[in-house]
């Protein structure tokens, strides 16, 4: 077994996580093998590779969402899958978007996910002096040449997608020349945007990315690891593959839309004396309506404080979704679910809280809560006593255990849970109502006497009385309860706020047209009750465990709930997902 922490919590929580089998071809799974795991299968065969070495590469620019989910469980499953390795490599070369909290936070999200690489992350910026070892490489074997174009020129030399390119003036301009000017660009003696290192390949090919690409700029920045060392950095073209060959990767996976670039990534590795020769393979993205996945739109959301942060519960970050109470588990089973396919689609994110919901109704002990709460006085139980009554946490998991739930002369019920109309039928109300007969859960039946309200008819308190020895047994003759509802003892209830979530955008794709996608959220998507009352167990519920407040949803303390205990609703009961 391998513990996994889950830290950022004020508690530190370890989860047990089975250890994934190791087999190197696929021969006992019942899922269909996807495209991928077809060629490793081929790749195996025909003696192409001896390992499966795959990486999850993500920009430090941002948090993961679960779209970079869907990419990390393929990447890292895999791995698991053939007995190989996967790396965690930070693609950080762009330091005007990138920090440092991205990179902590990333690999905090990765862990979490339940997913470990060996040794220490990798780092596109660990590459850079070899990096620019190759450029120099290519431009003395002429494939590549310093140009002075500006940016706009490069655009308008490039030519379209009906028309070819046309050639740089510098294209011409000497090795030594191009080298020397490099070394200038690098010592930052060239101003931003004067010069760049484009490669020579094919102003007319009909991919565009194949004429002259840019594979270095002028960027006097600082970055978050190399400092001031550099004035230039190269482009993620030129990066990407040449970072796959130095880690010997031998299935370089990413989204389908990098498919146009293939043909580059591949001139570049046979162009230059690279370690090895990694493949890329491109598969469709995860879209999930009702939800943005680009990092981009998360950022603004955060800068423009639509949301209190990346880690917002109701973002679709991987730590929005932990705080938020979805399970790893779950997310790993969502993943596992999706097609690895060569087309793009968009998932409907029922299909995703169907998976959370189901792992919670398995995993999460229940408890009880009280949403609305209104006093229930019980007129004929003896005001000093308190009773213990033992509950199990779960009704189908013995293994979930029990606890001691407590009853007295005072409790609280839902508001929603009650009502005077002595007209409700049976069957439209199985609650309580004046008069008539419920069962509190794990408890007495009670029948509600009496009512006390203000001068407005606001409701004060319930008079109610016990029916004596009904704990655990059937209602004696003659008495039939509407329901079982969901109670507190008033005498050791702890005080707390309960934080309700609907989708952060009421459109199925935030964005699609010409709308501002900030325009469609939701503003609803938060609905924070205060004055909640919980059963004393809950005043030390753990960050990180999962709880089911009977009859309401699934529930998770917040990680940052100071002075006040808060709960965060991951998920209501009901399922709408048919499968
Ligand atoms: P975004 O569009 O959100 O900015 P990105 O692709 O620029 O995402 P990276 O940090 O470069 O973000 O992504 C790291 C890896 O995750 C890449 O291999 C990328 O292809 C993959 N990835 C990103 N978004 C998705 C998605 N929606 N579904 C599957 N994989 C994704
Ligand atoms: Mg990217």
């Amino acid at each position: 077994m391998r513990a996994f922490c889950l830290s950022r919590t004020s508690q530190t929580v370890y989860l047990l996580l089975p250890k994934l089998p190791k087999q190197r071809t696929m021969t006992d799974t019942d899922k269909p093998m996807n495209f991928i795991q077809q060629i490793i299968n081929a790749d195996i065969e025909s003696g192409r590779i001896k390992e499966v070495v795959t990486r999850f590469p993500p920009e430090p620019n941002g948090y993961l969402h679960i779209g970079h989910a869907k990419s990390i469980c393929l990447n890292f499953g895999l791995a698991a899958q053939y007995g190989g390795r996967c790396n965690l490599r930070f693609d950080d070369t762009n330091p005007e978007a990138e920090d440092q909290a991205f990179v902590n936070a990333i690999i905090d999200d990765v862990n979490w996910l339940g997913f470990s690489w060996e040794g220490e992350p990798c780092y596109a910026s660990d590459y850079f002096d070899q990096l620019y070892d190759w450029a120099k490489v290519l431009i003395k074997d002429n494939k590549a040449y310093v140009c002075e174009l500006s940016a706009e020129e490069i655009r308008r030399f490039r030519g379209t997608l009906t028309e070819a390119g046309s050639n740089s003036p510098f294209r011409q301009r000497s090795p030594d020349e191009s080298l020397n000017l490099l070394e200038l660009m690098r010592l930052g003696e060239i101003d931003e945007g004067a010069m760049t290192l484009r490669a020579k390949i094919d102003m007319a090919s009909p991919n565009i990315n194949l004429r002259d690409p840019v594979i270095y700029r002028i960027k006097k920045l600082p970055h978050q690891r190399s400092g001031n060392k550099w004035n230039i950095y190269p482009s993620y073209d030129f990066a990407h593959g040449q970072e796959d060959a130095i880690e010997g990767i031998s299935h370089s996976i990413c989204t389908l839309e990098f498919a146009a670039n293939r043909p580059l990534y591949d001139w570049f590795t046979e162009n230059l004396p690279v370690p090895s020769i990694p493949r890329q393979y491109e598969f469709g993205r995860l879209n999930l309506n009702y939800t943005v996945t680009s990092k981009r739109k998360l950022k603004k959301l955060v800068d423009e404080n639509h949301v209190s942060g990346w880690d917002d519960p109701r973002m679709p970050t991987i730590s929005g979704m932990r705080r938020r109470g979805v399970s790893a588990r779950s997310i790993r089973n969502f993943c596992g679910s999706l097609a690895v396919a060569k087309t793009d689609g968009v998932v409907d994110v029922a299909q995703f809280e169907h998976f959370v919901r189901d792992d919670l109704n398995t995993n999460a002990k229940r408890v009880m809560g009280v949403l609305h709460p209104v006093r229930v006085c019980i007129t004929n139980y003896d005001v000093t006593s308190t009773e213990l009554i033992p509950v199990p946490n779960h009704p189908n998991d013995e293994a979930l255990g029990s606890r001691e739930i407590s009853f007295s002369h005072q409790i609280f019920i839902d508001k929603n849970d009650f009502s005077q109309d002595i007209s409700l039928s049976r069957k439209k109300f199985k609650r309580l109502v004046l008069g008539d007969y419920v069962r509190l859960r794990g408890a007495y039946i009670i029948r509600a006497d009496d009512l006390v309200e203000d001068d407005s008819g606001t409701l004060l308190e319930i008079k109610a009385s016990i029916v004596p020895n009904t704990i655990g047994l059937d209602a004696p003759e003659g008495i039939r309860p509407r329901g079982v509802i969901h109670w507190v003892d008033a005498r050791t209830a702890v005080d707390c706020q309960v934080n309700l979530y609907d989708r952060l955008f009421s459109h199925p794709s935030p964005g699609d047209g010409d709308v501002d996608f900030v325009a469609q959220i939701n503003p609803n998507s938060l609905i924070s009750i205060t004055g909640c009352k919980a059963e004393a167990s809950l005043g030390e519920a753990l960050v990180g465990e999962h709880y089911q407040f009977e009859r309401e949803g699934y529930f998770v303390r917040d990680i940052d709930d100071q002075p006040q205990l808060t709960f965060n609703c991951t998920i209501g009961l009901r399922d709408n997902w048919k499968t």
